[in-house]
């Protein structure tokens, strides 16, 4: 149940996609002095919410400081230059919309929708990931949207669609209470997704022998130190680690028939190629001691309850899709889906890249999981809009990298970015930028002023955030909590969804694009989820406020609850057979791999304290202390190979860019790998872009980039 509003404000993290629950304190709490920022600004003050089904009143240090964050550095009106050579001046709204309306019309006019794109972002509410669906894919007829989320999560959605039949983790977070194993592969949950890891060790500590923890990551963190077993793998060889888990569990007889018989398809074909990756080879190929890879074969051949957590290790890979489906074909081959401790568990990055998902933000999706593709699915959507048969394209649209290459090749005349700061966070950041110089026109919808991409951008719109206006996410595990405006908006700023409403409404689609609130494009949204596997069609604003958070399926009738459930107790997916599918398909490793000329791989990640570019983050005091630089991590042997000391400054290559970093000398890290994290942008104090040096090669089922790894050199950075 929702708790009393008497001071306190209920809302969901607008972080990460664990989605805790906060309740936030208005800056002057009866009898107490208002709090203030570093500016002078009264501030709200952020705590666990113990109502909250997915945290209990959990919170990690990013959360417990957002109130610091949301005044300080605020993008405050629209501000609009013709070219990037000249300043910004200050216009009113009027004229933005005048300016974007009449772009929009030259351009549907002479070179037609595919010359336009947006690129949003997981930081969207649902109801703003919505509206630009409708906006672009209805009325403007183009599919080019794509969001961040492509750089985060694209490889789960496809894996799952495959193996599964369709997009939606199956799994809840009260399964980190009842796994006997969590097999935690490719993520770093003790800084990533703190609050779930900090779930998972306090059970640890309470029973240590009751769940055995397994962590699969090539750099030790402080999610391996908690690990009964660490497989400290080389990078890129994780699909061959799995294969060769399946091959021991085959070979030993740990797998389980009947599900396999009753709830699967194509499993000859899994099993004959898992035959090839004998324990030896695997051991050969990962780097690692063949035991430690007979142990976590035992381990899924013998225990019930298995749980896998991953995230970008495993996602953001040129086989992601392919390693997705190899982790999901251990959980088919032991049965261990649908029910309580057991399932593939993806830990999404952003708060509302779940919501966006659910409302078709990719560029080949459309709202309830449906696909562009799909000539049934468009007909509905278009029915639903309003639109005139036909108003949707057949094609999918371009994904994120696809829309830097269309700028380069001169097809985009307008590149609208929203909520997402692409030059920290895509790949081949130099060729991001000449891509963006070139652009006829980019318009950028943020909350903060003078991040990274604004210094490429024509016309800035200032963007009420999270706080400033009402609104659904949906975390992890499936959870959609409201979160209410409760606090002005920030200057001349405005909602994401209002600015695409009224666009819609200028361009002619009046009665499309009527909104009164965001409640009433939330209801529409709903209502186009009937019947869908996301289906939330019995969810709204209002019931969301009564009740508190609810995990979907949630059809119009369900009865509120804050339990948890997962999909497929009844061990029906949603494929053509109602079955399962293994998914057969050999590793391909590393599409950079170390070579002699870049003799490293690096390796990229985050900090605890820190959120993806530091738009938001770095506005904290609390959390610039924890992570003042960003370090490169080098293990002894390969720092004193290249004449590298601890504190050096070095210089790191790759064949796209060359950056500067101080040196950690460590063994965390593997000899042969280095680290950085990503945070840093080049407007930073401390400009360090580690995606500068990443490429883009894409695994070609998701189009998710593998930003993971990329092959360096190192070297002081006085002798370059
Ligand atoms: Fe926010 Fe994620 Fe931290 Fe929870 S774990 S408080 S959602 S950043």
């Amino acid at each position: 149940m929702a708790e009393p509003t008497d001071a306190r404000t209920l809302s969901q993290c607008p972080y990460c996609g664990v989605g805790c629950g906060l309740e936030m304190l208005p800056p002057a709490v009866a009898g107490q002095s208002v709090r203030r920022d570093a500016e002078g600004t009264p501030m709200w003050t952020a705590r666990g919410s113990r109502s909250h089904p997915s945290s209990l009143g959990q919170v990690c240090i990013k959360g417990a400081t957002v109130g610091e964050t949301l005044s300080r550095g605020r993008l405050s009106q629209p501000l609009y230059r013709s070219s990037l050579e000249e300043d910004f001046q200050p216009i009113p709204w009027e004229a933005a919309f005048d300016l974007l309306v009449d772009r929009l019309r030259t351009i549907l006019d002479t070179r037609g929708a595919g010359a336009i794109a947006m690129y949003g972002s997981g930081q969207f509410h649902t109801e703003d990931y919505y509206l630009a669906q409708k906006l672009f894919k209805g009325a403007l007829g183009t599919n080019n949207f794509d969001a961040n989320s492509r750089l985060c999560m694209s490889s789960a959605v496809a894996g799952y669609t495959r193996s599964l039949g369709s997009d939606g983790p199956p799994c809840c977070y009260e399964d980190l209470d009842h796994c006997s194993v969590a097999f935690l592969i490719g993520t770093n949950t003790a800084d990533c997704h703190p609050v779930l890891f900090q779930r998972l060790l306090k059970r640890k500590k309470r029973q240590p022998r009751s769940v055995t923890i397994v962590v699969v990551d090539p750099r030790a963190t402080d999610t391996s130190k908690a690990a009964d077993l660490h497989l400290a793998i080389a990078p890129g060889t994780d699909l061959a680690l799995l294969h060769g888990i399946a091959h021991l569990v085959l070979r030993q007889g740990g797998f389980d028939s009947d599900f396999i018989e009753e709830a699967t398809d194509d499993f000859a074909a899994y099993g004959q190629l898992v035959a090839e990756w004998t324990p030896e080879r695997v051991a050969g190929v990962c780097g690692i001691p063949e035991k430690q890879l007979r142990a976590v074969a035992r381990l899924w051949g013998s225990q019930k309850g298995i749980l896998s957590l991953w995230s970008m290790g495993v996602n953001q890979r040129r086989e992601g899709t392919a390693v997705v489906g190899g982790l999901i074909n251990l959980h088919l081959l032991t049965g261990e889906i649908g029910r309580p401790g057991a399932g593939p568990f993806s830990l999404t990055g952003q708060p509302n890249a779940m919501g966006g998902r659910e409302a078709g933000g990719l560029a080949h999706l459309l709202p309830g999981y449906r696909l562009v593709a799909n000539g049934e699915h468009r007909a509905v959507v278009e029915q639903a809009w309003g639109f005139a048969p036909g108003s949707i394209a057949p094609e999918p649209g371009l994904t994120a990298w696809q829309q830097v290459e269309a700028i380069e090749a001169g097809a985009l005349d307008l590149w609208w970015v929203a909520a997402t700061n692409p030059l920290v966070s895509l790949p081949n950041l130099e060729r991001v930028k000449a891509a963006m110089a070139r652009c006829p026109l980019v318009v950028l919808s943020e909350a903060y002023a003078a991040t990274e991409t604004a210094h490429y951008a024509h016309l800035l719109l200032p963007a009420s955030q999270w706080s400033e206006k009402a609104g659904a996410m949906t975390n992890s595990e499936r959870r959609v909590t409201y979160c209410p405006a409760f606090r002005p908006r920030h200057g001349q700023s405005r909602p994401d969804w209002e600015v695409f409403a009224e666009l819609g409404r200028r361009l002619g689609f009046t009665e499309q694009f009527r909104y009164g609130s965001s409640a009433e494009v939330y209801a529409e949204f709903a209502a186009l989820t009937a019947g869908r596997v996301c289906d939330v069609s019995g969810l709204s604003h209002a019931l969301l406020q009564r009740e508190g958070p609810q995990q979907w399926p949630f059809p119009s009738g369900s009865q509120p609850s804050s339990a948890s459930r997962r999909l497929y107790g009844d061990l029906c997916f949603p494929t053509p057979s109602g079955r399962a599918r293994f998914v057969a398909e050999q590793p391909l490793g590393l599409a950079e791999p170390a070579c002699e000329a870049y003799p490293l791989v690096l390796t990229v990640g985050r900090y605890l304290g820190q959120w993806h570019t530091m738009t938001r983050t770095a506005k904290a005091e609390r959390l610039q202390a924890m992570h003042p630089e960003p370090l490169l991590e080098i293990h002894p042997q390969d720092a004193q190979r290249f004449g590298i000391d601890d504190g050096d400054l070095a210089s790191i290559t790759s064949r796209r860019s060359r950056i500067t970093a101080k040196v950690q000398v460590t063994d965390r890290i593997r000899p042969g790998s280095v680290f950085l994290p990503m945070h840093w942008g080049f407007s930073q104090e401390l400009a360090c872009e580690a995606n500068a040096l990443m490429h883009e090669q894409a695994c070609p089922i998701s189009g998710q980039p593998e930003l993971k790894a990329t092959a360096v050199c190192v070297a002081p950075a006085a002798a370059v």
